[in-house]
């Protein structure tokens, strides 16, 4: 009984030591989205959101079998997607980060299953897997802070991001792009 008293009484001391330093400190805030945190995060984020803009392009290419396009899509504007998933997802707050790793891993698991799809040429498989893959995507952009996809929308810095790929129209003007990019050409059968 004493010995159980004196664990009980330790336990105690432990718990009210961690309730002190827990709330009694005055800097022991929950860590915010300061405004250096949102212009760090804005370069991360504008890369995100192009790939994002685009992802209507990739839509019409599966809508049109065309499979060629797709995957010229995927390895190319999306072929960083990994990466910079992963570096925006390190720069948000740890309660965010979670959620944002988690969320990446279904946007690259969807981007392969797609990757799959568009590889046994299946039009149905494909469609359910960019819906899932667009889901997730706007999902992911939703946790980020507001303050940082505005700034992200009215930077042109989304233009380094772009010119990967020139878009069909574009593309098929110019000589030197269908030399670069043979396979880019629109209903090639
Ligand atoms: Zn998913």
């Amino acid at each position: 009984m004493r010995r159980y008293r004196a664990v009980v009484g330790v336990l105690l001391a432990a718990i009210a030591t961690f309730l002190v330093s827990c709330g009694g400190s005055p800097t022991a805030i929950a860590p915010t989205y300061t405004p250096e945190k949102i212009a760090q995060l804005q370069n991360y984020v504008s890369r995100i959101e192009a790939s994002r803009d685009r992802l209507p392009e990739l839509a019409n290419y599966i809508e049109k079998d065309n499979w060629i396009n797709v995957d010229n899509f995927t390895h190319g504007p999306l072929g960083q997607l990994r990466a910079e998933l992963t570096r925006l997802s390190n720069q948000l707050l740890p309660a965010d980060q979670a959620k944002a790793k988690m969320l990446s891993e279904e946007i690259l698991t969807h981007l392969e299953k797609l990757d799959n799809a568009s590889q046994d040429r299946n039009y149905g498989n494909a469609m359910a897997q960019y819906q899932e893959f667009v889901g997730d995507f706007d999902a992911l952009l939703s946790i980020i802070p507001q303050a940082a996809r505005q700034k992200a929308v009215t930077e042109p810095t989304v233009y380094e991001m772009t010119t990967t790929l020139p878009d069909a129209a574009e593309e098929r003007a110019e000589a030197e792009d269908m030399v670069r990019v043979p396979v880019m050409l629109e209903d090639a059968s």
